[in-house]
């Protein structure tokens, strides 16, 4: 019976790349689950190394990237859902598709679905990275996530293996999860050199979970991750095992120092040269090391680490997270606009890169957009003001981006808005003088638009997405 729905579930995604639907990748897995509910445990449980979770609102497609090719360096054989969704039909359907002989399940999971997915996989590794507010958030969901996140944890604490936890030792929610247990390695940035003054406004001060004080941070790094302390209780940053000790942010990428420990003797440190763009990717970067420790350490498997780090440092940007394709004697970096901490992120990366700025920001209000748009407020779009040379506007809500830039003091003669993406696109490039670069901020169904319209003109290869 499950060989039949294997077969029945791969002929629909075969039939609706036939028919050209799109759809290939995830449809399988939707028709896997309606024949067969719990066939994500079955095929889970063939692993013979089990699988590993990584989820967060922010990086985890990155960071699943990297962790897989350094999983594959390391020997293993393994199946991943990077090409496709994160929700459990997606990971049921990377399954269907790649069990076959894999060993090692590794999975980017959506934050809501993490509870139900690890109920089905059992997981070895659960890699959690960060909690941002997706937009506004009024009622309260990142609170509500967190208690979720510890619930699931006490009851994969209560399992005959209880999984490692790879924990980020610099957002205070995800180290408030570990907090009393032993089974977590923690992960973290050590260099303050990229410190902010302050928290932004996306970054909302956080409390202690512990006891409901508002927690003091002495450094900021991306959002509300950083250096902290509770002043009324003994919650404080734990001291990350492996750590961004020094990072040296370019416009193409960084150098990024990590220390790393070693079974017999002092921890070593290593640098690379990584083509992933700004402080959020040092985060996602160091997450893997960790992982990636963490996995052959549960395996008892020995690590070439420098063959880990060799491959973490060949891995180019995913779909949209600064990638940057070539048109013409011009180039297009895309960054996918999610949240106001992602957008900052991208902002200081545009502000890494030299002279004047040429800059795309496409505002699409669809389902997987988020419907409400007055994100774009919180966002600090301010500091490029002095260093736009043009402003482009595009997207289904290209006026409310006016509105705000408007309000945001930026010269309006240099600001133009078209809200179809094809035309935007003409009108940015426009502008854009041969050599240099435009740097692009899409939302996601804005991103999928920009990409075929740079598929149709040949720039890029088709990308199909359901999501
Ligand atoms: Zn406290």
């Amino acid at each position: 019976m499950r060989r039949l729905a294997g077969f029945i579930a791969n002929a629909s995604g075969w039939l609706s790349r036939r028919l050209g639907r799109g759809g290939g990748t995830t449809l399988p897995g939707v028709v896997l689950l309606k024949l067969r509910p719990h066939a994500l445990a079955e095929y889970a449980a063939d692993l013979h190394h089990g699988s590993i979770l990584v989820s967060a609102t922010n990086g985890k497609t990155t960071t699943t990237r990297l962790l897989a090719a350094a999983t594959r360096v390391a020997g293993y054989h393994v199946v991943t859902n990077t090409e496709g969704s994160n929700l459990e039909r997606g990971i049921a359907a990377a399954l269907l598709k790649g069990a076959n002989g894999a060993e090692v399940g590794l999975f980017e999971v959506d934050e809501a679905a993490l509870t139900s997915v690890a109920a089905s996989t059992q997981p070895q590794v659960v890699v959690l990275m960060n909690l941002f507010r997706d937009q506004l958030d009024r009622y309260g969901e990142l609170e509500t996530l967190v208690d979720k996140w510890r619930d699931l944890l006490d009851d994969l604490a209560a399992q005959h293996e209880p999984p490692m936890l790879v924990l980020n030792a610099d957002d205070p929610n995800i180290a408030a999860l570990g907090r009393d247990r032993d089974n977590v390695v923690w992960f973290g940035v050590d260099d303050t050199s990229h410190a902010v003054a302050h928290l932004a406004h996306a970054a909302d001060a956080t409390m202690c979970r512990n006891c409901g004080a508002p927690l003091e941070h002495t450094v900021v790094l991306v959002g509300h991750l950083g250096h902290w302390h509770c002043p009324n209780c003994d919650a404080t940053r734990p001291s990350p095992t492996i750590s961004a000790t020094q990072i040296a942010l370019t416009p193409s990428g960084q150098h990024i120092t990590v220390r790393y420990p070693t079974n017999a003797g002092p921890p070593i440190t290593m640098t690379i040269d990584s083509p992933l763009p700004g402080l959020h990717n040092s985060y996602n970067i160091v997450a893997a090391f960790a992982a990636s420790w963490a996995i052959a350490a549960r395996t008892q498997r020995p690590q070439d680490v420098d063959a880990v780090a060799r491959v973490i440092a060949e891995t180019k940007p995913a779909f949209g997270r600064g990638e940057i394709i070539s048109i013409d004697d011009k180039r297009i970096q895309l960054l996918l606009a999610k949240n106001p901490t992602g957008v900052n992120q991208n902002v200081r990366t545009l502000l890494n890169s030299p002279g004047e700025l040429h800059v795309l920001v496409l505002l699409n209000d669809r389902t997987a957009d988020g419907q409400d748009v007055s994100w774009i407020w919180d966002v600090d779009w301010e500091p490029l003001r002095p260093r736009l040379a043009s402003l482009t506007l595009g997207g289904d809500r290209a006026w409310d981006l006016a509105l705000r830039f408007q309000y945001g003091g930026f010269d309006m003669d240099k600001i133009k808005v078209a809200p179809d993406p094809s035309n935007a696109l003409d009108i940015a490039l426009n502008d854009t003088l041969p050599g240099q670069t435009l740097h692009a901020l899409p939302t996601y169904t804005a991103m999928i638009d920009l990409r075929r319209v740079l598929t149709q003109r040949g720039y890029t290869a088709a990308y199909w997405s359901d999501e």
